[in-house]
């Protein structure tokens, strides 16, 4: 039978959806996969090109007879073939086409312009230091600082650090080049980037645990490059907050290096700051890449090519970092692996761990994945020793110790007449923290804001009686489950105490800030959540003033619980507990532990004892519980227990199938008419939950509704997804409705 592969012929946007297609001869097959290079005749004049072949199957898709046979094979540099691999993976894996595939793996020339080696240099250090002096007493000038005292100490600093790493924007480093203290210049040849270090750096001792952590991992480097198994290659890092993870990390990065490897460290974006890039920073200087979503297109470019070149050896990022060209990598790290920002909310959706673990097998490389709260899914398989798991029980730094933490029941304040936003206990510690001249965070947890309903004498909450996740109301009257569909009315008196004072809970930061305020008119505070982060260097500058003292109280969302590292903070305050707990989302509990337990871990992180206070309505709530214990493992086993009675992921894989459509009726019932095809169809033991409305009922205009498919197996699931794209595809049927397939295994 002939083979034919499709290729493309260039790499960039515009090309990625002009595949072409070519024929094998019979003596080069074997060496012919996705991702190696080939020689083609090109165009009328047949001149040879190079191609990389994306594609490989046994039907032509247009006439046989005009389709040439390719030349040679060429082997692939490494990098791109296991890239364009990878998008071949994805491809199958999450359903999107080949082009969606291809534009999120390969690292794409928006236009040919030429890439500018800028470097700055120290022209006058005496001029320099007295702008220096000069710039510290203005607060409105912590950037100049930055860089001024980043040049003093290293003399010359490459255009991509000042930018990426000490994230100072090009309008300051104009203002500074027109004061003389620097100059400029262009340069073709890269100056020497490997050796450019700041120098802040002092090396810690590991401690036991760090060490057995680092040396338990490291062993497995030189098996998995021989033969990598999930085992040897992808190790969990449970460590509790302060443990001294990012130590652990950069002590096997150093191994890696050393042995003329690369490195991909993820962050979630979110925690991409000053503070946490230049830990890695001072140590490994500018051998290190950053991407983040605020660089321009042609921006990320050039630090994918300065991987390319080889001029850096790290590149640390968000989820897309996993896309770096690096050709002899050897580490991936993801650092908050139970992030859910790891998972593409667009197509391809796509999920870091699954995708670094594909990466990483084709590489023969390690993946470390660090979290003090690991996803379930994760925890449940290195218990099952699928994969490697090392624990870290202690604070790392001298004299810290994991903060006391005090659950306050609201229904019992409620009870005393406190209707507030402050409990007493909270309002009082409060008060003695700024007597102390301490600083504190308090935290509002505004994931479930969708309003899911409530007692405020009792703390009952409505749910489901069939899905066991609570419902969310509905034009102010109608309870809902987006699971299953039921409905009922919102009662009047609480169904468990007969208090009528049920409602839906609702609370902003600004009215929080206005609150404390009014409570503490002499605290300094500083809010941090969507309105106040909207600029670009907002959420920077925020998290500066507050670690530099410059206010006693931060109030914010999820946005301050990341990874922060603020020494001076000895009290954390968790005003609702339960806004997240009750999102109607089987992984509400999942995420409220997480949040808290990170929440709680920004507490007492110098050698002052910290403190934290839980506000809640449900104090007996295990993942409330085991929060305040800080006991991550006795969450674990009543979640996963819970998982397993409802049989949600990682008991079982799911298949959420979203239709969206104009009208509502037709949206409908194309999820019926695929359930029922996929009823009727031969797939063993797959479970069907819907049609049901989608949790966002409406959106641009569309009516959504869900179907999800559970089984044990993944690839039973995405059979069914790739059979019912099929059907859709052949029967022509719903043209007016777009679908959407998501695959979850968490
Ligand atoms: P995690 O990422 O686990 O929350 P970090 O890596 O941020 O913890 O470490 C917490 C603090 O402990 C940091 O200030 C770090 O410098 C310090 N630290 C880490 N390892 C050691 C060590 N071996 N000795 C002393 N201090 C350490
Ligand atoms: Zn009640
Ligand atoms: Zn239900």
């Amino acid at each position: 039978m002939a083979v034919y592969i499709d290729v493309i012929v260039d790499i960039s946007v515009s090309s990625l959806d002009r595949i072409f297609q070519y024929r094998v001869p019979e003596e080069m097959l074997d060496a012919v996969t996705v991702g190696c290079q080939v020689s083609v005749p090109f165009g009328n004049g047949n001149r040879r090109r190079q191609a990389f072949v994306v594609g490989v199957g046994n039907s032509p898709s247009y006439d046989e007879t005009k389709i040439k046979d390719i030349l040679e094979v060429t082997k692939a540099p490494a990098a791109t073939g296991q890239l364009i691999a990878l998008a071949d993976w994805m491809h199958e894996w999450y359903g999107c086409t080949m082009a969606q595939a291809l534009k999120t793996v390969l690292p794409i020339k928006k236009s040919v312009k030429e890439v500018k080696r800028v470097t700055y240099f120290l022209a006058d250090r005496e001029k320099a230091q007295q702008l220096l002096d000069k710039s510290r007493k203005n607060r409105r000038e912590k950037a100049r600082v930055r860089f001024l005292e980043a040049i003093l100490r290293e003399e010359h600093l490459t255009k991509e650090t000042v930018t990426g790493v000490l994230q100072i924007s090009s309008a300051t480093m104009k203002a500074i080049l027109q004061t003389g203290v620097i100059r400029e210049e262009t340069s073709q040849i890269y100056r020497d980037p490997v050796k450019q270090k700041l120098k802040g750096w002092q090396e810690v001792c590991l401690n036991e645990e760090q060490q057995q952590a680092v040396e338990g991992i490291w062993k497995n480097a030189a098996i998995c490059r021989e033969h990598w198994t999930e085992e040897s290659g992808i190790h969990l890092l449970y460590g509790i907050t302060g443990s001294g993870k990012t130590e652990v990390y950069m002590s096997l990065m150093e191994k890696t290096l050393s042995e003329g490897r690369q490195v991909i460290v993820l962050i979630p974006e979110i925690s991409l700051t000053l503070q946490t890039v230049s830990r890695f920073y001072d140590r490994f200087g500018s051998q290190i890449a950053i991407m983040n979503s605020k660089l321009s297109a042609g921006e990320r470019y050039d630090q994918y090519m300065r991987a390319k070149r080889g001029e850096a050896s790290i590149m640390i990022g968000p989820r897309s970092a996993l896309f770096t060209p690096f050709d002899r990598l050897g580490l991936i790290i993801i650092d908050e692996e139970h992030e859910s920002a790891y998972k593409s909310e667009t197509v391809p959706r796509y999920h870091a761990a699954e995708v670094a673990a594909r990466r990483a097998s084709m590489a023969g490389a390690l993946v470390v994945m660090g979290s003090a709260t690991p996803a379930v899914a994760d925890y449940q398989k290195a218990l099952d020793g699928r994969i490697g798991l090392h624990r870290m029980t202690h604070r790392a730094r001298a004299g810290s110790r994991l903060p006391d933490v005090q659950v306050v029941d609201l229904r019992k304040e409620f009870r005393m007449k406190n209707r507030g936003i402050l409990s007493c206990s909270l309002q009082e510690a409060m008060e003695h923290c700024l007597k102390r001249g301490e600083q504190m965070m308090l935290f509002l947890n505004r994931r479930g804001y969708a309003g899911f309903v409530s007692c405020r004498s009792c703390g009952y909450v409505m749910k489901c009686s069939h899905c066991d996740v609570s419902m969310t109301v509905h034009h102010h009257h109608l309870l809902k489950c987006h699971y299953c569909g039921s409905e009922q009315p919102v009662p009047r008196v609480c169904p468990s105490c007969g208090s009528p004072y049920i409602a839906g809970f609702g609370v902003g930061t600004q009215k929080v800030e206005e609150f404390v305020q009014n409570t503490f008119p002499e605290a300094r505070i500083l809010r941090m959540d969507r309105d106040t982060t909207s600029g670009k260097d907002d959420m920077g500058r925020i998290l500066q003033t507050f670690s530099e003292g410059g206010a006693d109280i931060l109030i914010g969302t999820q946005m301050i619980v990341k990874g922060h590292d603020f020494a001076n903070v000895t009290l954390v305050g968790i005003l609702a507990a339960d806004l997240s707990m009750f999102a109607g989302d089987y992984q509400s509990s999942e995420r409220t532990f997480q949040l808290l337990t990170q929440a709680a871990g920004r507490a007492g992180r110098g050698n002052r004892p910290g403190q934290v206070i839980i506000q809640t309505y449900q104090p007996e709530h295990y993942c409330i519980q085991t929060a305040a214990a800080q006991d991550y493992d006795s969450f674990y086993s009543q979640e996963i227990r819970f998982r397993q009675m409802l049989h949600y992921p990682p008991d079982r894989q799911m298949m959420v199938l979203l239709a969206e459509g104009e009208s509502d009726q037709e949206a409908a019932l194309a999820v019926k008419k695929l359930r029922e095809i996929a009823t009727e169809a031969d797939f063993d033991g797959v479970e069907f939950i819907g049609p049901s409305r989608a949790s966002i009922t409406r959106a641009r205009d569309l009516y959504r509704y869900t179907l999800y498919m559970k089984h044990q197996d993944s690839k039973e699931l995405i059979r069914l997804r790739d059979f019912l794209e099929g059907y859709l595809k052949w029967s022509q049927q719903f043209q007016n409705i777009y679908f959407t397939f998501d695959l979850r295994e968490q």
